[in-house]
Order: structure tokens, then C-alpha cells, then sequence
């Protein structure tokens, strides 16, 4: 039986995102299958209106007996974002709030789960004039550090890779696969791994588009664009205290993470299905770790991926964690909905 630690003191915050409908969603014949009932609440599948089915003026008894049961499952999240949110509303209701735990000294980090096409890099990168909350939570940390730079001095850097297949390959510096060190007293490091200063968020926008070309993607039968990789934006900050001289070292991480959907919806067979199944075992991992920190017990299995390796230090303990769960209104994508929601709701505390 599970191990419970009384002293877990883990801040997990579980939100979902419902982007709105595509072209193709609107075009054929599909349902909205997300009822969003308040901004913490929604019910996934829910039943039709009690529309008695009338044909010619007369109820026809019993015509729904041959249908699907629907599933009405009702969801409570910490927030609940409607297809009408902006990424700025998204970035005030939740990633905004970490940068006070941050420059007190606490690492934070921040996912983003779903399907492919779920909206998982337009929450994390946005487009042009419309920037995600990569950008806009950056944006805040320099405001934030330009208030506090009487009482203390910052020193900033950023670094940008990717896995894929198990393999962690620098985004912003092409050499090859790049190897995770444990460090004693740094804790695991990624061997190689540059890291660039920056002075303000604008310098972080050409970095991100560079880092973004070269991030692996593969065509698939599901979706051209599907990426299959998890992309991990990081920032560490020293803060020295002008006042005591006393130095922390914090890490912000943000992660665009592989699509979750499974490997057999995609047709994948030979090399395809090889990287399917190493993407399911770092979600697979990381969402045992996120688990277990929820639920208090003990043993977390981080060294079961290269993700929840690299983010040991920034998962559980008194980090913050914000994991943005992205999903379709649509029944186009019922299964992927489905199956985010319920990661999602397995990674609520309990
Ligand atoms: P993912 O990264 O999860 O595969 P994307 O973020 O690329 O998905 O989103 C798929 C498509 O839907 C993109 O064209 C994107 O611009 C659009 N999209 C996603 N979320 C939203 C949203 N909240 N509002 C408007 N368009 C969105
Ligand atoms: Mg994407």
C-alpha cells in the first residue's frame, strides 16, 4: 500500500482549456461534447435537451433506446477556461501568480497537455500579435524584477530543448543528443546545454522562433502537423539580496508537451510506433509523478523518463506546478477529450 507523507506539501493547480471549434468541426456534423457550467465545472458528454422526439405531431416512444447512453461526467477543475478565453485571460488566471513563489525562491512549472490540436502551443506560444503565455509570463517576471532591483540583483538565463524520443536535443544550439548529469549539489543537469542571457521579453520572442524551427516534427495520418515532441523552455535566475548578500537560484520551466494522444489513433507502425510509445512513457511518467505528489505518497518515479528526471527539482517539495489540460469542444475528438480530462482529473490533489 501507498506510502503517505503528512508533511507533502504539493501545490498542484489543474486547469482545462477548451479552445474554440474548427473549420471542420463547424463544417460536418459533429457535437459539442464540453457543457461548461462555471469556471470551475464542466460536465463532458452531457445529455440532450429532453426533447421528446416528435414525428408527424405524435411522440415517438422509445426512439433514443437504441442510442449510445451518453456519459455525463461532471468535472471540477481549480479553473475552467470556455472557448471565448484569450491567452491573456489565461496567462492572469494562471501563470501569473507564480512569479511572486518564484522570486521568493521556489522553482515553478508549467504544462501543457492535449491531443494534438488540442491548443497546446497557441496556450504556450501564441502567433504573431497574439503572444501565449511563454511570453507574457516573462514579460511580468522582467516587470517584476525591474520593481525589486533596489533590494536585490538578478541575473538571467534561458535555455530551450526538446525530447524526443527519449532524446534531449538543444533547440537553440544544434550539436546532437545531449546527456542528463546528476550533479550533487546542482541536481540534474543536462551536459552541454546553453543557456543565453536575456535582458527583456522581447529578446525572447526571436529565441523561441528559432528554438520552434528546430523542433522535430513528423507527418503523420492523423495530422500533418502532429508534434511528437515535449518542448522544455527554461529559466533560471540567481538572486543575490542586496541587504544580506544571500544568493537563490530559481528555475522557471514551461513545457509544450507531445501530443497525448495514443500511438494506435495515428496509425503508427515501426519507427512511428517506437516514438509513440516514448511519448507515452514520459506522459506516462509524468503523470505518475504529478500522481503521486497529489495524492501525498512518498515514492515519486522521476527517474522512470528523461522529463520527470529533468524536472525533479521542479515538481513536488514547495514548487508550484500549473498543468494546462487542452482539449475540442467537438465529439471530432471525443476520445482525446476524454482521455485528457481524466489525466487531468488524476492530477488534482485529493
Ligand atoms: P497543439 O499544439 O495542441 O497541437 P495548436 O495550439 O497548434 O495545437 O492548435 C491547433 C490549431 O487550433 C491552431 O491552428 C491554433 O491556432 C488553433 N487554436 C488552438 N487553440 C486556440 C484558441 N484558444 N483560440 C483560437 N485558435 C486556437
Ligand atoms: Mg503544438
Amino acid at each position: 500500500s501507498a506510502v503517505r507523507s503528512e508533511a507533502a506539501q504539493t501545490n498542484i493547480k489543474v486547469i482545462v482549456r477548451v479552445r474554440p471549434h474548427n473549420e471542420r468541426e463547424l463544417q460536418d456534423n459533429f457535437k459539442t461534447v464540453v457543457k461548461i457550467i462555471d469556471d470551475r465545472m464542466l460536465v463532458f458528454d452531457p445529455k440532450e435537451e429532453e426533447n421528446p422526439f416528435f414525428y408527424r405531431g405524435v411522440v415517438q416512444k422509445g426512439r433514443d433506446l437504441l442510442k449510445k447512453q451518453n456519459k455525463e461526467l461532471q468535472f471540477v477543475f481549480d479553473k475552467v477556461f470556455d472557448m471565448s478565453t484569450s491567452n491573456l485571460d489565461v496567462f492572469e488566471g494562471s501563470t501569473k501568480e507564480l512569479i511572486t513563489s518564484l522570486l521568493d525562491g521556489y522553482n515553478c512549472s508549467v504544462f501543457a497537455y492535449g491531443a494534438t490540436g488540442a491548443g497546446k502551443t497557441h496556450t504556450m506560444l501564441g502567433k504573431e500579435g497574439d503572444p501565449g503565455i511563454t511570453y507574457r509570463t516573462m514579460a511580468e517576471l522582467f516587470a517584476e524584477m525591474e520593481l525589486q532591483k533596489d533590494a536585490k540583483d538578478f541575473n538571467l538565463g534561458v535555455s530551450y530543448l526538446e525530447i524526443y524520443n527519449e532524446n534531449v536535443q538543444d533547440l537553440l544550439h544544434k550539436v546532437g543528443p545531449l546527456h542528463l548529469r546528476e550533479d550533487g549539489r546542482a541536481g540534474v543537469v543536462v551536459a552541454g546545454l546553453k543557456i543565453i542571457s536575456i535582458h527583456n521579453a522581447d529578446e525572447l520572442l526571436s529565441l523561441l522562433a528559432k528554438g520552434n524551427k528546430n523542433r522535430t516534427q513528423h507527418a503523420t495520418d492523423a495530422n500533418q502537423e502532429s508534434s511528437r515532441s515535449h518542448a522544455v523552455f527554461q529559466v533560471y535566475i540567481n538572486i543575490s539580496s542586496k541587504i544580506d548578500g544571500q544568493v537563490k537560484h530559481v528555475k522557471l520551466s514551461m513545457i509544450d508537451l507531445a501530443g497525448s494522444e495514443r500511438a494506435s489513433a495515428t496509425g503508427c507502425k515501426g519507427a512511428r510506433f517506437k516514438e509513440g510509445a516514448n511519448i507515452n512513457k514520459s506522459l506516462l511518467a509524468l503523470g505518475n509523478c504529478i500522481n503521486n505528489l497529489a495524492d501525498g505518497i512518498k515514492h515519486i518515479p522521476y527517474r522512470d523518463s528523461k522529463l520527470t528526471r529533468l524536472l525533479k527539482d521542479s515538481l513536488g517539495g514547495n514548487c508550484q506546478t500549473v498543468m494546462i489540460a487542452n482539449i475540442s469542444p467537438s465529439s471530432a475528438s471525443f476520445e482525446d477529450t476524454y482521455n485528457t480530462l481524466r489525466y487531468a482529473n488524476r492530477a488534482k490533489k485529493i
